[in-house]
């Protein structure tokens, strides 16, 4: 594996993008902070400073949340639906012509390998902000037959409308720092609500890129606002307000637990797309050509540091050696380096923080008995490298079995003639129940286990189906609510019932 993370030249554009003055976005405006405080943002891979951001607090969000507000009653409260709907697919096709830069800023600031960034930035940039632009046309409430005398003792009709349900307040995380901006902003804009998002700080700058794409586009000032702070202060700020209606979070549990809190101040409505330790089940028929690589992508994309990472790998006891073998070779194949360098397969690790916590887990699993089968060290030289790392032979008792890692690290357990509901007992062992996998040629034990797993998306023959339509979130302490598709919309509406007596 060669870890060297030599820093690789991104393009004029970006280089310039990033030297600018970055500021926070206000009421269409970009301001400095009110406290005029600056933190500077690095690259992971090569520990260089990249840019320079405003840093806002608690003032800045009051600012932001007042301009959200007004612009709920303004301009956009009178646009059409179709108009809605251009402005969204407009801002896509703008996306879509910044998709270089995007993704160099992505690379850059999150770590991660030039080819995924692009293919999130489509998948769940340009072709989310699609998916919803289709919606404004189609919200609609229903007419409700009424039990004559029932309300007023006349003959009634009653009718629901879906109105915008206000102010959202998004904090967003780094790993995916653009797709998890536009998640809660393309259902937001489709609803009618105004946002205030605070975007994780280590990764700020294709948040900031997007809010300078609404401006062109000709989103009315103040229905889009990005305040840049750290989350006990902005983010706290944020989800405390009585200004704002709703928070969508994407983040941790136990950051989600002290939103959740926070939240009850105004009884704001909350959804939480919270962590994961997703299982990947292989039965013996399963065909090993695709669980290998399958299951190596599932453990190990974004480094790991992917909510739906299929961490915990329960393989029959008479594949376990193949299967094991053929992912610790892959893994073993991935090349560390530069997202920039097209040759890289993995990035860093997001920060010498994460990469600390990552190192904790991997004494954690070497000193629990578990066989270290590949990886387990961090690498030498500059950037926050891990090499990918798997332990077999583990049990649910482990640590490394329970928590979320959010690095490249998977835990291999084997079962043996149990059955089904015994295996489902050992795969829903832990508090998450977000995503997960079973691997197998047949359709009857592949169904019985995927109406036995916990969790709010599981797959077949492959890990962790993303698409704008399929909805997505977690089962118990993996979150409240569904992102994408319909049922991601609906977080973002309220229903008014008007009952006429005739
Ligand atoms: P954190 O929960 O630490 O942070 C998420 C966001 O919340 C950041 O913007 C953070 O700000 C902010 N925040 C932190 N503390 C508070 C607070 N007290 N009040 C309000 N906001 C706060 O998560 P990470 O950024 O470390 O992201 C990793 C986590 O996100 C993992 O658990 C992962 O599973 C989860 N995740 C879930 C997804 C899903 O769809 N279910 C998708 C992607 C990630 P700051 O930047 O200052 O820390």
């Amino acid at each position: 594996m060669n870890a060297a993370a030599d820093a690789i030249s991104p393009s004029t554009e970006t280089q310039e993008f990033l030297a600018r003055k970055h500021q926070l976005l206000i009421d269409g405006q970009w301001v400095d902070a009110a406290s005029g405080d600056t933190i500077t943002v690095e690259d992971p891979a090569t520990e260089q400073t990249i840019g320079e951001v405003a840093i806002g607090g608690a003032e800045d969000i009051d600012r932001a949340v007042a301009a959200a507000r007004k612009a709920l009653k303004g301009e956009w409260a009178k646009l059409t639906s179709y108009d809605r709907s251009r402005l969204i697919w407009r801002l896509a096709d703008e996306l879509e012509a910044s998709l270089n830069l995007a993704t160099e800023l992505e690379v850059i600031d999150n770590g991660m390998p030039r080819e995924i960034a692009m293919y999130s930035i489509i998948a769940a940039g340009i072709n989310h902000l699609r998916y919803y632009a289709g919606w404004p046309t189609k919200i609609h409430g229903q007419t409700i037959p009424v039990s004559p005398g029932g309300a007023a003792n006349g003959e009634t009709l009653t009718y629901t409308q879906r109105e915008p349900v206000g102010v959202v307040g998004a904090i967003t995380p780094w790993n995916a720092p653009l797709p998890m901006v536009i998640l809660k902003l393309a259902p937001a804009l489709a609803a009618g609500c105004t946002l205030v998002l605070k975007p994780a700080e280590m990764t700020p700058f294709t948040a900031l890129l997007i809010g300078e794409l609404t401006k062109r586009v000709g989103i009315p000032d103040g229905v889009f606002n990005i305040v840049v702070g750290y989350g006990q202060d902005a983010g706290a700020a944020l989800s405390e307000h009585d200004g704002v209606d709703k928070i969508a979070f994407t983040g941790s549990t136990a950051v989600g637990k002290i939103i959740a809190k926070a939240a009850t101040g105004n009884l704001k409505k909350v959804s939480l797309e919270l962590g994961g330790k997703s299982p990947v089940v292989v039965f013996p028929d399963a065909n090993l050509e695709a669980v290998v690589p399958g299951a190596a992508r599932a453990a190990f994309f974004l480094q790991g540091q992917n909510c739906m990472a299929g961490t915990r790998m329960f393989v029959h006891e008479s594949i376990y050696e193949p299967v094991v073998k053929g992912v610790a070779e892959m893994a073993k194949m991935f090349k560390m380096g530069h997202g920039l360098d097209p040759t890289s397969l993995m990035g860093p690790l997001i920060s010498a923080k994460q990469r600390e916590t990552v190192m904790g887990y991997l004494e954690a699993g070497k000193a629990s008995g578990a066989e270290l089968i590949c990886g387990g060290e961090a690498v030498d030289g500059t950037g926050y490298f891990v090499e990918p790392t798997i332990f077999g032979r583990t049990n649910r008792s482990m640590k490394i079995m329970q928590e979320e890692i959010f690095g490249p690290v998977l835990s291999v357990q084997t079962f043996g003639d149990e059955s089904l509901e015994e295996l489902a007992d050992e795969v829903n062992s832990t508090v998450y129940g977000l995503s997960g996998s079973v691997w197998t040629k047949d359709v009857s034990v592949a169904h019985r286990m995927v109406n036995l797993i916990d969790s709010g998306q599981v797959a077949i023959n492959c890990h962790a189906a993303v698409d704008p339509a399929i909805p997505f979130g977690g089962n118990r302490q993996s979150g409240w609510g569904r992102e994408f598709g319909q049922e991601g919309l609906e977080p973002y509406l309220k229903t008014k019932a008007t009952t006429v007596m005739f």
